[in-house]
């Protein structure tokens, strides 16, 4: 029997338990995998505490980014065989050994890619990709500002920003991670724990603010975010790791005749097209050696709670895995 990880209903890491679920068998369209990599997301989080709608009542399976091993095909799937290593980012469903999954929301991995470094890197990296080339799409020569800078997405983000001649200013809580953030591709990074990160920001641009900020603290950092940009720049709000941004108003914008948009990885990855392009993208700046992905935390998969409990307790930095 597969083992799967669930959060029993809405709560804290607590609420994580083990089930055994039957060994799936794929239908029309779909493949079954045997899991070999898995990815953690902050999203799994906020899916676990229910600040996410559940899409079911109970025991919800969580993981939202995996890589495998194609183990058997169900009726009418093209261009996958049994034995193919995939990777694939969708909400839910990836704490688990083996599962059923639809063939269009795969990817095959090239042979230069580890299974471990596609876990790592599909959901974070195909973030990276769409923020920025469609929520902003930054240009060389341009400033913006990230936030939580050594975190998984911050980390891909910022090699993916200095490899296209942006000059990226990270945030990251303490010292240690700010200087990880500053090998991977920020050319400037302020402990926005210490110090007032609106005012280094002016200092950096020379009181010109930069063209946008890429903010996925939410709460903590929405108003200095937005006292950091330049005028006719764009706010990317996609997260809220320290809780929703909930006093926004649509007059916040007038300060700058700013934009605003809240982007979701899974709209752009509904895109067929854009899924292949986007992940090959992606594997090629991994393959070239634009991007290393750095897995810097392992669990075994029973213990995803201890993973919640590190990435909530902000004890990680890049990517974090587990293994089936
Ligand atoms: P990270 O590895 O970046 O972890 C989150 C980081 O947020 C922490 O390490 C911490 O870094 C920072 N943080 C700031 N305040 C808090 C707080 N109060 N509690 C916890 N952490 C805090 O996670 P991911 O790479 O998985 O995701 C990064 C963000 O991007 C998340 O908000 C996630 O929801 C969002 N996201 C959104 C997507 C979308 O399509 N909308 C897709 C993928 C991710 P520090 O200590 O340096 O402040």
């Amino acid at each position: 029997m597969p083992l799967a990880i669930a959060a029993k209903s809405p709560g804290g890491p607590d609420v994580l338990h083990a089930l055994d679920l039957p060994t799936p068998a794929p239908s029309s369209g779909e493949v079954a995998l045997r899991h070999t990599a898995i990815g953690v997301n902050f999203i799994d989080t906020y899916f676990r505490s229910g600040l996410y709608p559940w899409p079911v009542e109970q025991d919800l399976v969580l993981g939202s980014e995996a890589a495998g091993v194609i183990t058997a095909l169900g009726p009418d799937v093209a261009g996958f065989k049994i034995g193919d290593r995939v990777g694939y980012t969708i909400p839910n469903g990836a704490y688990v050994r083996e599962r059923v999954i639809e063939a269009r929301h795969l990817v095959a991995l090239p042979t230069d890619i580890a299974d471990e470094i596609a876990a790592a890197a599909m959901l974070k990296g195909l973030t990276a990709h769409y923020l920025l080339h469609r929520s902003f799409q930054v240009q060389a020569g341009q400033t913006v500002l990230f936030h939580a800078a050594a975190g998984g997405v911050g980390l891909i983000a910022g090699q993916w920003l200095a490899a296209k001649g942006v000059t990226a200013i990270g945030t990251a809580g303490g010292a240690e991670k700010c200087a990880l953030a500053a090998r991977h591709g920020y050319a400037h990074v302020i402990d926005y724990t210490s110090e007032g990160f609106a005012a280094r920001v002016a200092d950096i641009t020379g009181g010109k603010g930069v063209d946008a900020v890429y903010d996925s603290v939410g709460k903590d950092t929405y108003p200095g975010s937005l006292k950091c940009l330049k005028t006719f720049g764009t706010l990317v709000n996609f997260g809220q790791s320290s809780g929703p941004a909930l006093d926004f108003k649509l007059s916040d914008l007038a300060a700058g005749s700013f934009t605003v948009t809240r982007p979701v990885l899974f709209h752009f990855t509904a895109d067929a097209d854009y899924l292949k392009t986007a992940s090959s993208d992606l594997f090629s700046m991994i393959e070239n050696g634009s991007l290393k992905i750095n897995v810097n935390q392992r669990f075994d998969l029973e213990n995803a709670g201890d993973a919640h409990r590190a990435l909530e307790g902000r004890k990680t930095t890049g990517s974090t895995i587990l293994a089936p």
